[in-house]
């Protein structure tokens, strides 16, 4: 009698072994479209693990916004200049990556960069250029070396009036993957969190095979250019596609050029894989300033980063360990 017990105990799990499906949900964050994929047995496990993820992710969002009045990181901004401000060690902590990150890329990656909200705005409602006199006020006020960490104390100070910090570059990279975290920790075997284009994957479908992510044609945004296989991995693409304002004619992309005060240019889209979605998030939007030689550069130098990029000419360049379908640069 006890074996039929476990028999049948061990064909259930068997059964919901085999049961599982891939659930699916859209929604708006950060300003942004979002979308969690993920595997469980039935839908309202998918539900509550879904609504889990998106708790998560609005709490960052709340942490590092800079819209909203109340976040810690609007609390620092106020202080510019004035007084440190004691914040979460999380607060702290990502302040901390984000320092290290701009060193890594000799400043092409720079919180800070936020005093430039003030003069390229990419809401719509740009409609001249900013004049190269209020660029260089504005860009004076940029520089990560300004802010003053203090660990014991857990506090942030902006030395300069005026400066500002924005994660715009890291914060829905450091959101993907703290969702990640958190249905891992509850058990959801595989999925991705796709946070605007900045996606962390896990496992693998309930069929066995791997997840896989298509990078988008930049110059005919409903063409896909390849479509690759990612394990366990996390894939961010930066484009000019998204966010930009046309002034006389020309383009200018929302990605700021920190030494420079002006948008980057040359590059229209940049895809990172690293093993964490905000690592490639910083770093596409770095690659972005740095430009191909000194970006691809630098990615040959990170183990386990890799990156595509893709010039205004329409030309692809990889990094070492890339192998992709050449056939997109033939057409
Ligand atoms: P997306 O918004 O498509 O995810 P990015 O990750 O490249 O693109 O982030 C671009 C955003 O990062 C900009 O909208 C701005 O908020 C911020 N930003 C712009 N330039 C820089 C820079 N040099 N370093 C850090 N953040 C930047
Ligand atoms: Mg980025």
């Amino acid at each position: 009698m006890k074996s039929v017990t476990v028999f049948v105990a061990f064909l259930c799990w068997v059964s919901q072994s085999y049961s599982q499906e891939i659930f699916k949900k859209n929604f708006s964050l950060m300003g942004s479209q979002f979308d969690i994929t993920l595997v469980a047995s039935n839908e309202i496990e998918a539900a509550q693990f879904i609504e889990a993820a998106i708790g998560e992710m609005k709490r960052i969002e709340k942490l590092i916004s800079s819209w909203d009045n109340n976040s810690q990181t609007s609390l620092i901004n106020k202080n510019a200049g004035v007084a440190a401000v004691k914040v979460s060690r999380e607060l702290y902590d990502l302040i901390e990556r984000s320092i290290a990150i701009s060193r890594l890329t000799d400043g092409a990656f720079d919180i800070t960069y936020a005093s430039m909200d003030a003069i390229w705005k990419f809401d719509g409602s740009m409609r001249e250029m900013p004049s190269e006199k209020e660029i260089v006020k504005s860009v004076a006020y940029v520089g990560y070396k300004n802010i003053v960490l203090d660990s014991n104390l857990s506090t942030v100070f902006l030395k300069q009036q005026g400066m500002k910090i924005g994660f715009g570059a890291i914060g829905k990279g450091y959101a993907a993957d703290k969702a990640k975290k958190l249905l891992q920790s509850r058990g959801v075997i595989a999925g991705i969190i796709n946070a605007s284009g900045d996606m962390n994957t896990w496992g693998k479908k309930p069929n066995g095979e791997d997840w896989t992510v298509a990078i988008k044609n930049p110059m005919a945004k409903q063409q896909v250019f390849a479509t690759l296989p990612i394990k366990n991995r996390a894939v961010v693409t930066s484009g000019d596609y998204e966010k930009y304002v046309k002034l006389d004619g020309k383009k200018y992309t929302h990605i700021i050029d920190p030494r420079t005060g002006y948008p980057s240019y040359g590059i229209v889209s940049v895809t990172v894989f690293a093993p964490g979605a905000e690592m490639a998030d910083a770093l596409a939007t770095s690659v972005f300033v740095m430009g191909k030689a000194v970006g691809i550069d630098r990615i040959n130098q990170l183990n386990g980063v890799d990156c595509i990029i893709i010039d205004d000419k329409g030309m692809v360049y990889t990094s070492n360990h890339i192998k992709i379908n050449k056939e997109y640069e033939k057409k």
